[in-house]
């Protein structure tokens, strides 16, 4: 039996029936981040929140990574191995813009303004056969 592991702590809610990505909220000026901060990027206030982002949004910008990254924004491909992903950003209800995976990798199924959703799905797995969680946009059919 192998175990889910969040690729990070913190990054959103695990284990959990609908798992959340987890961003901070500045009470003073309104600015939301992700991943969650300490402190505001806008207004350097300390009174932030962190809070559950929405789980659907549009995907404001995106590309085709075709050459396999380096160590740690590889998920343990091989040259062999390696199939080229989607990256772009996801643009949530509440003013933020979270970077990530896309499920897809097809240019001809991409176009910005796309309706996208939050999905976990395993990242890699490590030489103990944990499977590492991470989140991943994918196309609303
Ligand atoms: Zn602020």
């Amino acid at each position: 039996m192998s175990n889910q592991v969040p690729i990070a702590e913190g990054l959103f809610t695990w284990p959990a029936a609908n798992p959340a990505l987890l961003g901070s909220r500045c009470k003073s000026c309104g600015i939301a981040a992700f991943p969650a901060a300490k402190s505001c990027m806008a207004c350097s206030g300390q009174n932030v929140e962190i809070e559950e982002l929405p789980g659907r949004g549009t995907l404001w910008t995106w590309t085709v990574q075709r050459f396999m990254p380096k160590s740690p924004y590889n998920s343990g491909e091989t040259p062999e191995t390696f199939k080229p992903y989607g990256v772009g950003y996801l643009e949530l209800p509440g003013g933020v813009r979270v970077e990530g995976r896309l499920t897809e990798n097809d240019p001809a199924k991409l176009r910005i303004g796309m309706e996208m959703e939050v999905v976990f799905e395993p990242y890699r797995t490590e030489d103990n056969g944990d499977e590492v969680i991470s989140f991943f946009f994918k196309p609303v059919a």
